[in-house]
């Protein structure tokens, strides 16, 4: 068995010949750049594509492969550039009786899988070569497709209160889909962790997932899972997310009070809720309130007595959102330490202070030993580190 550091949602800002994909994603997001970002930068080993039903990637892909360049793996998914590849799809399902929306995402063993996969979709969306449209499926009709092409489906940022579906749709997933058994898997999004999720009982079947939803190469790997498997596939990868992820070694999930949405804000006030109860309309001016993820699935908690064990969770924080480390010491760690999950969590700290000094070294211990201070994050405004160190 051995470690894979992963990735699985990352978007594509444009295909190889110019054109538009996600379109609030950073154009600079080509399958070339993700990939060597991925391996060279952040030192992962997976990354998952969620646009690769996109009609333009996907031709994009099809050349890669008759080039030779993205190369089948024994067992599923593929190699470029040295990173293993998860060819996936987001999508945008609509709940049948309240018209909330979620976002799910899916992911297939091939090029042919996925292809037959975007094919079938086709007809049902407005655009195919955008991305994360909007299905005019049933989500139990959307499920059936992905498991005809045997795709492995899970819920996207899954408590956020921008399209999570138990953020903003459902308490419990079987009120989207009849059949949720056959979801593998939950993304926490990046201002959840494991413990708050396993505060709501209906989550504790599904394997808990970090991923970055990367809408820019910076972002990639700014939350990942680490796999023990016997080897990268994605068999075996699918075997690993069973029985709530027996196969996942650990989560490092952006520390949730880094993300957008951890607590309720309230626009018009311009504040975040701060007592220790769920707030949903502001105690200043009773306005209804931005819910934060923390509000949402505390209100939603039904408080169960006993918690499966999980793996374990690491909150994770991005070098280059700690104080200090600029696009010029961000680049010189890279250039001349090591990729970013070498310099957060393997490298010696006297090597690192040896090359970069003491102050940054300093910073690394800090975000190791989880002593960091933070202001959190709320109505999509990003929190942020406000000193490295407590002293
Ligand atoms: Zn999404
Ligand atoms: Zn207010």
């Amino acid at each position: 068995m051995a470690l894979f550091y992963g990735d699985l949602h990352i978007h594509i800002g444009s295909t190889n010949s110019g054109a538009p994909v996600k379109i609030t994603a950073s154009r600079t997001l080509t399958l070339e750049r993700i990939t060597q970002t991925a391996k060279g930068q952040k030192g992962l080993d997976l990354v998952g594509i969620v646009d690769a039903a996109c009609s333009g990637v996907l031709q994009d892909l099809q050349s890669l492969h008759e080039l030779g360049q993205l190369k089948p793996i024994v067992g599923g998914g593929a190699l470029l550039n040295g990173v293993t590849l998860f060819l996936g799809s987001e999508v945008e399902l609509v709940h049948q009786d309240t018209g909330k929306e979620a976002h799910f995402l899916a992911y297939f063993a091939d090029l042919a899988s996925i292809q037959g996969y975007a094919a079938a979709l086709k007809p049902h969306v407005t655009n195919p070569s955008l991305s994360t449209q909007r299905l005019r499926v049933s989500p139990v009709n959307w499920l059936k497709l992905v498991k005809e092409f045997e795709g492995v489906a899970i819920a996207a940022h899954a408590f956020t209160p921008h399209k999570g579906v138990y953020g903003s749709c459902v308490k419990r997933l079987e009120e989207m889909l009849s059949e949720p058994s056959q979801v593998s898997a939950l993304e926490l999004g990046l201002s959840a962790n494991t413990e708050m999720a396993l505060a709501v009982s209906d989550t504790h079947p599904y394997a808990y997932l970090a991923n970055s939803d990367a809408h820019s190469l910076q972002n990639i790997g700014r939350e990942f899972t680490v796999y023990n498997l016997p080897e990268l596939n994605f068999g075996a990868w699918r075997s690993a997310l069973e029985d709530g992820g027996r196969g996942i070694w650990a989560t490092h999930g952006l520390e949730p009070r880094l993300g957008k949405y951890y607590r309720s804000w309230c626009p018009r006030c311009e504040r975040l809720a701060d007592h220790e109860t769920p707030t949903f309309e502001c105690p200043y001016c009773k306005d209804p309130m931005v819910p934060g993820v923390w509000d949402r699935l505390q209100s939603i908690s039904d408080h169960p007595q006993v918690t499966p064990a999980k793996p374990p969770y690491t909150a994770h924080v991005p070098l280059r959102l700690l104080p200090g480390i600029g696009p010029k010491m961000y680049a010189k760690l890279i250039g001349e330490v090591g990729t970013e999950i070498d310099v957060l969590y393997r490298l010696p700290l006297d090597e690192i202070a040896a090359k970069v000094g003491s102050v940054i070294a300093d910073q690394i211990a800090a975000v190791r030993a989880g002593s960091l201070s933070f202001l959190p994050g709320g109505g999509g405004k990003y929190g942020r580190v406000t000193k490295g160190l407590k002293r």
